[in-house]
């Protein structure tokens, strides 16, 4: 019997959804760290603005700017 690797999952960091290798749409590298996402709009809102979506979600109501 074969070890079926472990499928890994990962955190699409706009929206929230989880996604994994094989379900990820779009793959983006920022600073070194692969991220994932669920669609090519998740993706290039992140790559927009990816300090935005890295910092911790919940700041309390929207000030940014
Ligand atoms: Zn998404």
């Amino acid at each position: 019997m074969k070890h079926q690797s472990n499928e890994q999952n990962f955190k699409d960091p706009v929206c929230g959804m989880e996604v994994s290798r094989t379900t990820a749409i779009e793959e983006f590298v920022y600073q070194g760290k692969p991220y994932y996402f669920c669609s090519g709009g998740c993706r290039e809102a992140f790559e927009a603005e990816p300090d935005k979506y890295l910092r911790h979600h919940r700041q309390h109501g929207i000030k940014q700017k």
